[in-house]
């Protein structure tokens, strides 16, 4: 029988030389490098730590810790010995950790030093029998205690349907759900992407001829920065450049080193403002790849004219992992604006509310299936049964649209639909329309409650900077006339900033908070 334990797949990528540098850190207090054997062995010692404490199989490992490379030692540690991964944004305060340990029941917790007091009493009071402690700096009783353990480490025998992690989606309505995701969808998407991005296994030794270099600077509690970027430079044998908090000089500074690079739109904005981000800059790299939340065209466009290459969109979320990605090569086959066609093994479809196919170009709701489509909501049957259609296709929650040729266009969230009048207004649309007028950033569009039409659509601008502010008037009159007057927002607030979540995602439910007393329905 083979394991199919994701670990061992991994594990499998790494290189031959395993004395080659795995992991080098850009932004701790003097670089540190971590070879494979690294890796390996530290993982193993960890993962020795964990069989020592008995745990129930399948235990999940509640995880939240700064972002360091032994906080990736730890999840392959968890992976290796069978338990589940749990990982915690570290911006979730006393009362999120209650609900996710207290929903989750993790035998174990791993929190910051400094988090310990208080998190520890949460979870000792939710029944968890072991809290340890990480901190960004190699402290805390989780690395103290594994180095009395081996550093061999026979990989848990897993199956493809046993759950290898759990993530708590970000929750904007109501609570957040625990999307498991089984060693199956986790490893099959890796290798999907392995082979679509192309990464290069080539050569035994890490380095620019024969492997890629990954610039890691994104939170490892997410998809994202996890599984996508992880995964796919463990699997490839690729040595990562690893930031422990996004930094855009210091991604710049190491450009030249690099091959591959990922991040949240907001990162791509914010490398833009860098003077030192040139084509020269840029000479090594292969791959620039964006998702997570919609790329603007607007910087799609200023990212190929200042560094020559064209930004690879993809779409994805907690559920599923990878869902589509833009043509690898050529890259002048990418497309601004869309997430490209479905990955192979993806399958995914178009529906209308009445649940039938829609045609090729026109918005409905976007469903999925697959190798990678997890395996349901943690302790909520009902929520998983909701969400799954007869068939078997998993409703994403995005509305959008697939051309005949396959590409598919992300319009937004279905509860983010504005629904004025009886109308379905996409907030995508309207935000294009605004974004394209003289002095906007960018926009956001949303729905709060109206007396008469049920919702009412406004907007919150951001104003461009640098040049003048623009005017709610103006912009409402710019509107007038090129868009249907209910798409037209009834009133525009200019901001400088927009509310983002940890992973560059308008937080549209805030603004809708704000603004939803502002035609006196259900204020
Ligand atoms: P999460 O589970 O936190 O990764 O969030 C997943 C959601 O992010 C998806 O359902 C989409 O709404 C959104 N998303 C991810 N990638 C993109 C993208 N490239 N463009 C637009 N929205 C995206």
């Amino acid at each position: 029988m083979t394991n199919a334990n994701l670990f061992v797949a991994l594990r499998g990528g790494f290189p031959a030389d395993l004395d080659a540098v795995a992991v080098e850190t850009v932004d701790t207090p003097s670089a540190l490098a971590y070879t494979w054997r690294d890796l390996d062995r530290a993982s193993a010692m960890v993962a020795n730590l964990i069989d020592s404490l008995d745990l129930p199989a399948q235990s999940r490992v509640a995880v939240q810790v700064d972002k360091s490379v032994e906080a990736l030692v730890l999840y392959l540690a968890v992976l290796r010995a069978g338990h589940v991964f749990l990982p915690l944004n570290n911006a979730y305060q006393a009362a999120e950790i209650e609900y996710f340990v207290g929903n989750a029941e993790p035998a174990l917790v791993v929190c910051t030093p400094k988090a310990f007091p208080w998190l520890s009493k949460i979870a000792f009071r939710a029944g968890t029998i072991h809290v340890f402690t990480l901190g960004d700096d190699r402290t805390g009783s989780l690395l103290e205690r594994a180095a009395q353990h081996a550093d061999v480490h026979e990989p848990a025998v897993r199956g493809d349907d046993d759950l290898a992690a759990i993530l708590y989606t970000s929750g904007t309505t109501g609570r957040s759900k625990g999307a498991m995701l089984t060693h199956g969808n986790l490893r099959s998407n890796a290798q999907v992407l392995k082979d679509f991005w192309g990464w290069r296994t080539g050569g035994t030794r890490g380095g620019p001829e024969g492997r890629d270099t990954l610039i890691h600077a994104l939170p490892i509690f997410h998809v994202h920065g996890l599984f996508v970027a992880c995964h796919g430079a463990l699997l490839a044998g690729a040595k990562m450049l690893w930031l422990n908090r996004f930094d855009p000089r210091a991604v710049v500074a190491r450009l030249p080193e690099a091959s591959v690079f990922m991040g949240v739109p907001t990162l791509y904005v914010r490398l833009l403002a860098e003077p030192g981000l040139t084509a020269e800059a840029c000479r090594g790299m292969r791959l620039f790849i964006s998702g997570s939340a919609p790329l603007l065209l607007e910087t799609f466009e200023a990212w190929r004219a200042r560094t020559g290459h064209v930004i690879l969109e993809r779409y994805g979320m907690s559920e599923t992992v990878m869902l589509t990605s833009n043509p690898y090569r050529p890259e002048a086959a990418r497309r601004g604006g869309t997430v490209g066609p479905a990955l192979p093994g993806v399958g995914l479809r178009v529906v209308g509310d009445d649940g039938t196919a829609r045609p090729p170009g026109e918005v409905g709701h976007i469903q999925v299936r697959g190798p990678n489509v997890f395996k349901g909501y943690w302790r909520m049957p009902e929520k998983t049964a909701e969400e799954f259609t007869a068939d078997g296709w998993f409703r994403t929650g995005d509305v959008g649209k697939v051309e005949a040729d396959g590409f598919c266009t992300i319009v937004g969230r279905s509860k983010d639909l504005v629904i004025t009048g009886g109308y379905n207004v996409y907030p995508a649309e309207i935000e294009g329309f605004l974004n394209a007028l003289p002095g906007v950033a960018e926009s956001a569009v949303v729905g709060v409650p109206h007396p008469d039409f049920g919702e009412a659509v406004i907007a919150v601008v951001v104003a461009r900077p640098g040049a003048t502010a623009p005017e709610p008037a103006a912009l409402i009159g710019a509107l007038k006339g090129r868009i249907a007057g209910f798409k037209v927002p009834k009133f525009v607030e200019v901001v400088t900033e927009l509310p983002r979540n940890a992973m560059g995602k308008v937080q549209k439910n805030l603004l809708r908070e704000r603004h939803r007393g502002l035609f006196g329905g259900g204020a």
